[in-house]
């Protein structure tokens, strides 16, 4: 796991194992924050850090969305308070359950942990909470999921960003226009730092780019996604679509990149079908 201190009492993670996936941290003189969980398999790494070596225990949890690298690591923390979406609630309790239970017949590690859904929850708006001196702001960014959030650590203008934002655009399971939307919002934020669910960092004077080549990506998805419509092979007309004509890069993030590209493909693709059908 790398770890880095993005600013006074801020960190960040970055798993070296899965897709470069990430997670933060806020901390406050008696308790810390916790953002996302990184995969369980790296939970322990995380918690080490903050209760051994900083002597923190970590009194909340925000899950940015339900997805197993973001969430599964709650039960690490059995008192903590998870924050998340009414929606993550809903579906930690009955897919990740399921998911949990499928992915440990293969994985004995697994068998040990718990899905532990948010205890806190709401839907739409914001939730505020004080850490120390950081106010965190806490809203709702969907687009990769309907259960996305993210949060905003207001003096220092970082948003850790979940999944909403990522080196890739991945949508599917959510919603493309959902996702240019959130993109378009967090590109105003005047933001200093801008934490991805999966990659690097992205530093001021590099957000105007990277929002534009997100929505770039999306815009460009969609109009292959609707091209495969003429083709008599659809999905091989989508198979032969390189990422890198989609203007995004073939070896990040951790080298998942083009299957995440080929997946959004088929789902989008998918979705214009199923929308023509019931026309
Ligand atoms: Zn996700």
């Amino acid at each position: 796991m790398q770890r880095e201190r993005v600013s006074e009492n801020v960190y960040w993670f970055q798993s070296e194992v899965y897709a470069q996936v990430t997670a933060g941290a806020v901390i406050g003189p008696q308790w810390a924050v916790l953002i996302d969980t990184l995969i369980p398999q790296e939970t322990s790494l995380i918690k080490d850090f903050l209760e051994k070596d900083l002597m923190v225990p970590v009194r909340y949890i925000i899950d940015s969305h339900h997805h197993a690298d973001h969430s599964w690591g709650n039960s690490f923390f059995p008192d903590a308070i998870i924050i998340g979406h009414s929606l993550c609630r809903e579906l930690m309790l009955t897919k990740s359950r399921s998911a949990l239970e499928e992915a440990g017949q293969d994985n004995p590690f697994l068998r040990d942990i718990a899905i532990v859904p948010p205890h806190i929850t709401f839907s739409e708006g914001t939730i505020s909470l004080r850490v120390g001196k950081k106010q965190l702001q806490i809203f709702c960014t969907s687009g990769h999921t309907a259960d996305s959030i993210s949060v905003l650590v207001e003096e220092d203008r970082i948003l850790f960003a979940g999944d909403a934002f990522m080196a890739v655009p991945y949508i599917v399971g959510g919603s493309l226009e959902e996702a240019l939307k959130t993109i378009n919002h967090i590109g105003k934020m005047s933001l200093e730092n801008i934490v991805q669910g999966h990659g690097d960092i992205i530093l001021r004077g590099e957000i105007e780019d990277a929002c534009a080549s997100n929505l770039a990506y999306l815009h460009s998805i969609q109009k292959i996604a609707k091209a495969a419509l003429r083709r008599r092979d659809p999905l091989q007309f989508l198979q032969a679509q390189d990422i890198e004509a989609s203007g995004k890069s073939r070896v990040s993030l951790g080298g998942v990149a083009e299957e995440l590209h080929q997946n959004n493909l088929r789902a989008l693709f998918k979705e214009i079908l199923r929308e023509r059908e019931a026309e």
